[in-house]
């Protein structure tokens, strides 16, 4: 399975030639760093773990590092500490426009949807960098216990299949989230002008500066409306006592929705707005008591929105797309840690983790394209069955190249 995914990159994406631009700042390298590149794919497409796993594998090969091309562990940690991230950026940005030619990447509800969030990394008390945050966490007072860890914003377009990774941004110490969001979401409406029409956030992005920014390069904004002291959120709920909900059931889900357009009740966005309120019973079946029969269970939950989504987008499209902002969370964040087992670091400093999280994403976007559209084994149902598969032919491969083939 290995071969086949390597052959698959090659084929739709030329990912080893795009690799050959890669380059990082190590004096006189032994290694050329696409070499470096490639054995970093190889790593992440197998979901090694760590580097040093990526030594025993190399040091179990009977032929050995025949060609000397096979970079150790420490070459591959010294380069990531340089590699040019940029380099890697338009490396997603090429597989992003190959995958949209070949129509691999879909519209969800009628839209192409950008998803921001921010996300944690890396969190310990005894492994710090230069580039690390730190917290006290003694919770006594005088004491001091420092706790370092890294931060990042990213950027990922839903899908109704996977979602596709586009780009992330450090949060540098001392600075917020939305710095560094306005970076990355300038850069992506830079590099991404026709990817997407409206982007989504949680409530921190209810913010005058982002809606501003969205709306001077073309796009719409939604964001979850949860401060309850705000003027619009008061002006919602009063306007939702004296109307009447949209009401429509979809799927196992009843849904109670409101949608008011607001002028002049936010300070720094001029341009009127929707406030969405949707309320929502969805019934979830669980074993009952009596065996062999079912129960049901009610689950309530309120949604409060701020969109600057046109009225000519309906109200069973919004919702959704709302709702859409939960992709990031779990077809980005969650399954990083859990499918790919990314949440250890597989170098700590402030370069190499954005480097190999850019990789990590050029991994994901070729590896849930080839399992959503390639794999017709019905054995193969789960991804990290299709990593263990990919993983055991990269183990027992003979390595005479860094791409083991
Ligand atoms: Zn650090």
């Amino acid at each position: 399975m290995f071969t086949r995914v390597i052959k698959y990159s090659n084929k739709y994406f030329d990912l080893f030639n795009l690799i050959e631009n890669i380059t990082d700042a190590r004096q006189k390298p032994q290694i050329a760093t696409s070499d470096i590149a490639a054995s970093i794919l190889s790593i992440l497409f197998s979901s090694l773990g760590s580097l040093n796993k990526f030594n025993t594998s190399r040091n179990f090969s009977s032929v050995g590092n025949l060609t000397g091309r096979i970079p150790s562990a420490s070459t591959i940690a010294r380069a990531a500490d340089t590699i040019d991230v940029e380099s890697l950026r338009k490396i997603l940005k090429s597989i992003y426009l190959k995958a949209k030619r070949s129509k691999m990447i879909e519209p969800i509800y009628g839209k192409y949807i950008g998803i921001i969030d921010g996300h944690e990394i890396c969190s310990s008390e005894i492994h710090w960098c230069s580039g690390c945050s730190a917290r006290n966490v003694s919770g006594i007072e005088g004491k001091i216990k420092l706790n370092y860890y890294h931060r990042y914003t990213a950027f990922i377009l839903a899908g109704p299949r996977f979602c596709f990774m586009l780009d992330i941004e450090p949060i540098y110490p001392n600075e917020g989230e939305l710095s560094s969001a306005y970076r990355l979401l300038e850069r992506a409406c830079r590099d991404y002008p026709k990817a997407f029409e409206v982007v989504v956030g949680d409530g921190l992005y209810l913010n005058g500066t982002t809606f501003n920014l969205l709306a001077s390069h073309g796009k719409y904004a939604a964001a979850v409306l949860k401060d309850e002291t705000r003027q619009l959120y008061e002006e919602a709920v009063s306007l939702c006592g004296i109307v009447n909900p949209v009401i429509y059931t979809d799927e196992n889900t009843l849904y109670k929705v409101w949608d008011h357009t607001i002028d002049g009740l936010w300070d720094s966005y001029k341009k009127p707005i929707r406030v969405i309120r949707s309320e929502e019973i969805k019934t979830v079946r669980h074993h009952s008591k009596d065996l062999g029969k079912w129960g049901y269970l009610e689950e309530k939950a309120d949604w409060y929105w701020v969109t600057s989504l046109p009225s000519v987008v309906g109200l069973k499209n919004v919702v959704p797309v709302c709702h859409s902002r939960w992709q990031i969370e779990n077809g980005c964040f969650n399954e990083i840690v859990n499918t790919w087992n990314a949440d250890h670091v597989y170098r700590h400093s402030g370069n190499a983790i954005v480097a190999f999280i850019l990789f990590l994403f050029i991994v994901l976007n070729i590896f849930n394209i080839f399992f959503a559209r390639n794999i017709k084994d019905k054995r193969v149902r789960s991804k990290i069955f299709l990593i263990d598969l990919i993983r055991a032919e990269f183990i027992l491969a003979k390595w005479i190249y860094p791409i083991p083939l």
